[in-house]
């Protein structure tokens, strides 16, 4: 059997021979290892993480290579399989609570000391971006030297030319950096900055967010993802990305198409991103143009208010056999009140449409546990979902309503464990019997600690970083 290390080093090989658009650079003063606080899998599917390599490895004398969390292996980048605490920076992209810890490991299996007062000019300087940093980042602040606040393509530019400085000094202008970084808009420096509003890109136009890298190692196999849009008109109560990214924001249906025409050069799988692709205004146009260029397309998801058949259509022909909708209740009464003013009759005609068009299955995602939830609100959903199993096969993931900072139901708590497990008996009850529906629930536990850390305070991980260090 291959030794651990080994196994690595082949997979990183692996993993390189099939992408295409990978960065090489000489050594140069500013070196970044850009680390995803999880798997190669979901770190390569994420285009903030696109991003951030793409600005980083702009300027000729600054250099970022990737690494992930794949276990308690010692992380090594990509690009050259060198060790994180080789690097004058190490970055963090983080978009999901629970890759908080996976952080903390990365830093503890590379030797980086995690408390950032326990770091001296020798170690490289730690820093954070991604969507939570439009919320809440203060379970971080204790072990970051700085923090990109909200979206940051308007920020790299400025980064960069400081840290090109920082790296000729070999890292004893640490301060004096921090110091300079302080004074940017949208960067958040422990120690020198007070509070740091999120920083939000006006014209997105400005900045193409694609693809980078192609690979086939990834949720979206093989294809060029490029964003449409940013924000959502619809600000469900529970949602995040109907809150944090202010008023929604659209790309010109010519620079999509242009991002789209760079795509096709490089694979025919073309997948939209954004928070409720079919708002983007010219949907339609962009549906057409695609079926004029045979793209086979995949759209992050779609508001079932406007699937159409054309819609439906385009997805089929790209291959695509199961539709995911997210009604989150089957209660009319609680949909509303989460402020998604759809009727029930909207989805099953969906349904009944998809079927018609061919589609073999449809996901629902359904929440438990939402604000002012009744026994009444889960036998709807039962009912729900068992009318839509007699259209269709119906796989539904059910997940616990987690309170969300810079949402309306902020002040809500989750519910308690034993009353998730009830709920969860119930519907597992419910359809114990039914073929057609297949039930998937996430973890309570981790439900659980998302949603303290979510709320949580500068405190809330410095025991498990008293645990990694003595390790
Ligand atoms: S749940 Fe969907 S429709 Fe509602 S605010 Fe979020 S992204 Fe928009």
């Amino acid at each position: 059997m291959k030794a651990v290390a080994e196994y690595w080093t082949d997979r990183r090989k692996d993993l390189l021979r099939d992408e295409r658009g990978v960065i090489y650079k000489v050594d140069v003063a500013a070196t970044i290892a850009l680390c995803f606080p999880n798997s190669y899998f979901v770190g390569m599917s994420n285009l903030g993480f696109h991003t951030a390599y793409w600005h980083f490895n702009l300027p000729e004398n600054v250099k970022a290579e990737r690494a992930f969390y794949e276990g308690d292996e010692k992380p090594l980048t990509l690009e050259s399989g060198r060790s994180l605490d080789e690097f004058s920076l190490v970055g963090f992209s983080i978009n999901f609570e629970l890759d908080y810890v996976n952080i903390l490991r990365m830093l503890s299996l590379s030797k980086i000391p995690l408390l950032r007062e326990k770091r001296n000019y020798s170690h490289p300087l730690v820093f954070i971006g991604g969507i939570v940093t439009f919320f809440n980042i203060r379970p971080l602040i204790p072990f970051i030297d700085f923090a990109f606040i909200g979206e940051s393509e308007e920020l790299f530019e400025q980064v960069n030319n400081e840290l090109v400085h920082y790296a000729a000094t070999k890292g004893v202008e640490k301060t004096e950096l921090l110091k300079r970084l302080s004074l940017i808009d949208g960067i958040f420096v422990p120690g020198f900055s007070q509070t740091v509003n999120p920083r939000y890109v006006d014209n997105l136009d400005h900045f193409e967010c694609v693809s980078r890298i192609i690979t086939p190692h990834t949720e979206f196999k093989n294809m060029f993802l490029v964003e449409i849009s940013r924000g959502c008109l619809h600000k469900c109560n529970f949602c995040v990305s109907g809150h944090v990214y202010q008023r929604p924001r659209f790309r010109t249906l010519s620079h999509i198409m242009r991002s789209c025409e760079r795509g096709l050069l490089l694979t025919n799988r073309l997948g939209f991103i954004a928070s409720a692709p079919s708002d983007y205004p010219s949907f339609d146009e962009l549906c057409a143009y695609l079926k004029s260029r045979n793209a086979k397309v995949s759209f992050s998801s779609l508001r079932v208010s406007s699937i159409t058949k054309s819609v439906l259509e385009l997805l089929i022909a790209s291959g695509q056999t199961s539709l995911t909708l997210a009604p989150e209740t089957g209660s009319e009464r609680l949909r509303k009140h989460i402020s998604k003013n759809i009727d029930n009759k909207c989805f099953f005609d969906v349904i009944q449409l998809a079927k018609k068009c061919g589609m073999k299955r449809i996901k629902l995602y359904m929440l438990i546990g939402l604000p002012d939830e009744t026994d009444a609100d889960l036998d709807e959903t039962v009912l729900f979902i068992k009318e839509s199993a007699k259209i269709m096969l119906i796989r539904v993931s059910v997940t616990p309503f987690i309170p969300k900072p810079a949402t309306p139901f902020e002040r809500y708590t989750i519910n308690d464990k034993k009353i998730i497990r009830k709920k969860i008996a119930f519907l597992r009850h419910a359809f114990k019997n039914d073929t057609r529906v297949t039930l998937t629930f996430d973890g309570i536990k981790a439900a659980h600690q998302q949603a303290s850390l979510a709320k949580g305070d500068e405190t809330i991980l410095l025991d498990e970083a008293e645990k990694l260090s003595s390790l």
